[in-house]
C-alpha cells in the first residue's frame, strides 16, 4: 500500500499498533494486578517513544492503578472499567480541545518559526473557514521574505481567496514572519500586531516533531496565545507528545495538521483521537454497553427475568456488607453469619467475580447456554478450575430456585430460609 510506504507514518502506525494489541492482551486475560501492570507498562513505553514528558506519563499511570481499584459502573466488568480509565486518562492527558466559533468578522493571527507549517496552515485555515460559509481574506506580513507572500498567495488562488501584503479587514487570516527561534524580538512582533488587529484567535503553530517542547514553546508566549495548532501530526510519531505537553502548560489545542493537502486538517478532538489511537469500535462499544447494561442490573425479586449473572452477583456482594440484603437474613432468622464464614463468602466471591468477568454478555444474561466447552474456556480464561465454575452456576440455580418459591408465599419463605442455610453451610474452597 502506498500510505504504508511511509516510514514515519509506520513509526506512528506500530506505536498504535503496540497500544491496541496491548490492550488487546489485557482484554484477552484475566483482570488481575499482575495484567493490569503489564498494560500500565507498555502504555508507558508507548507514550515515553511518543515523546511525552517522563512526569506526566508516571502520574497518568499512578491515576491509573488508583481509579483501577474503584468500583465499576454498573454493567462494566473489571476489565472493561480499567480499560475505560486508560481511555479517560489518555484524553485527559491530550487535553481538552477548543471551540473555535465561527463568525464573519472572525480575525485570527498564526505565529510561529520558521518551517513549522504556518503559511500552509493559514490556507488550511482559510479553506477550513471557507467551508462553513465565511470567506477570510488571507494576509501575509512577512516582508523579509518575499516568496512567503507568494507561497500564500499560490494557496489562496487555489481556492479563490484573496490575498494581501497588510492587516486586512476581517474576516481575516493573518500569516506573521517566522523566526528561527523565539525571541524577544519575535514576542514583540506578535504584541505590535495583536496591538493593531484585535485578534479573536492567535494560534501557535508548532510542528509535532518538536514533540514535548512544544509545551514550552506555548507557555513563554503566555497570555498572548489563544490556542495551539499542531501540524504534521502525519510525520512525526512525537505527536502525542506535543499535545500532551500543551495540554499541561495550560494551551489548548485547537487544530491539528494531518497531511499536505488543504483538507489535512481538523479541529482537534482528544476523545476522536485518542478513540482513533486504541481503534474507534472498542471504546465507543464500551462506552455504550456501560449505558446499556445499566438497566439490566436492576434487580426485582418479583420479577424472575431480572435475574441473571450479574444480578447474582450483586445480590451476593450485599450479602458479604449486610447491605439491603440484610432485612432478608433478618426475616428469616439467619443474621448470624459469624466472621469467619464471612470471610469465606468474600473469598469466594472474588473469584466468582473472575468467572463471570470471563463470560461473554450473553453468558451472563443467560447462564443456561452454558456448556461444557464453554465452562472449560470460562475456567480457562478466569484462571479457575471447571468445578468453580459449576459451583457458581449451582448457587445461580438454587437462588433461582429460591425467588420461584418466593413467589409461592409461605412456602416460599421456606425455601429461602432452606436455600440460604444451605448458602451459609457451603464450603468455601
Ligand atoms: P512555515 O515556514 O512555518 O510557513 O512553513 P510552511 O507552511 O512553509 O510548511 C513547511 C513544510 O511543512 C511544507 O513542506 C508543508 O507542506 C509542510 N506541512 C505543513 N503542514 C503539514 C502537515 O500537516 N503534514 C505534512 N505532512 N506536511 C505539512
Ligand atoms: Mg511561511
Amino acid at each position: 500500500m502506498i500510505l504504508n510506504s511511509n516510514p514515519i507514518r509506520e513509526v506512528i502506525g506500530s506505536l498504535a499498533a503496540r497500544l491496541r494489541s496491548a490492550i488487546r492482551s489485557f482484554a484477552s486475560r484475566g483482570a488481575s494486578k499482575k495484567e493490569l501492570e503489564n498494560l500500565i507498562r507498555e502504555l508507558q513505553r508507548v507514550l515515553i517513544a511518543s515523546d511525552v514528558d517522563v512526569k506526566l506519563v508516571s502520574e497518568l499511570s499512578k491515576r491509573i492503578r488508583e481509579k483501577a481499584k474503584e468500583k465499576p459502573l454498573p454493567g462494566l466488568t473489571v476489565k472493561e472499567h480499567v480499560l475505560r480509565v486508560v481511555y479517560d486518562e489518555l484524553v485527559r492527558l491530550v487535553g481538552e480541545g477548543s471551540e473555535i466559533p465561527v463568525k464573519r468578522d472572525v480575525k485570527m493571527v498564526l505565529v510561529g518559526l520558521f518551517g513549522s507549517g504556518k503559511t500552509t496552515t493559514a490556507a488550511k485555515l482559510g479553506y477550513w473557514l471557507k467551508k462553513r460559509g465565511i470567506t477570510p481574506t488571507l494576509a501575509s506580513l512577512d516582508r523579509d521574505r518575499p516568496a512567503a507572500y507568494e507561497q500564500l498567495k499560490q494557496l489562496g488562488d487555489r481556492m479563490g481567496l484573496e490575498t494581501v501584503r497588510e492587516i486586512p479587514s476581517p474576516p481575516c487570516i493573518v500569516d506573521t514572519a517566522g523566526r528561527d527561534a523565539l525571541d524577544q524580538k519575535m514576542l514583540k512582533e506578535v504584541r505590535e500586531v495583536v496591538r493593531k488587529l484585535k485578534p479573536h484567535h492567535v494560534f501557535l503553530v508548532v510542528p509535532a516533531e518538536m514533540g514535548h517542547e512544544a509545551g514550552k514553546q506555548a507557555a513563554a508566549f503566555g497570555e498572548l496565545l489563544t490556542a495551539v495548532i499542531v501540524t504534521r501530526m502525519d510525520g512525526s510519531a512525537k505527536g502525542g507528545g506535543a499535545l500532551s505537553a500543551c495540554a499541561s502548560a495550560g494551551v489548548p489545542v485547537a487544530f491539528i495538521g494531518t497531511g499536505e493537502r488543504l483538507d489535512d486538517f481538523e479541529l482537534f478532538n482528544p476523545k476522536r483521537y485518542v478513540s482513533r489511537l486504541l481503534g474507534w469500535g472498542d471504546i465507543e462499544g464500551l462506552l455504550e454497553k456501560a449505558k446499556e447494561v445499566q438497566s439490566e442490573v436492576k434487580f426485582d425479586p418479583k420479577d424472575l427475568s431480572t435475574l441473571n449473572m450479574l444480578t447474582f452477583y450483586k445480590q451476593m456482594e450485599a450479602l458479604t456488607k449486610m447491605g439491603p440484603f440484610e432485612k432478608v437474613l433478618q426475616m428469616v432468622g439467619l443474621t448470624d453469619l459469624d466472621k469467619k464464614t464471612m470471610e469465606g463468602l468474600k473469598a469466594k466471591l472474588k473469584k466468582y467475580k473472575a468467572i463471570i468477568d470471563s463470560m461473554t454478555r450473553e453468558e451472563r444474561l443467560n447462564p443456561d447456554i452454558l456448556s461444557r466447552s464453554r465452562v472449560e474456556r470460562i475456567a480457562a480464561g478466569s484462571g479457575t478450575s471447571t468445578s468453580d465454575v459449576r459451583g457458581l452456576l449451582k448457587e445461580f440455580n438454587t437462588m433461582k430456585k429460591m425467588l420461584k418459591g418466593l413467589r409461592g408465599g409461605k412456602l416460599g419463605k421456606y425455601a429461602l430460609k432452606k436455600g440460604l442455610k444451605g448458602f451459609k453451610g457451603m464450603k468455601f474452597r
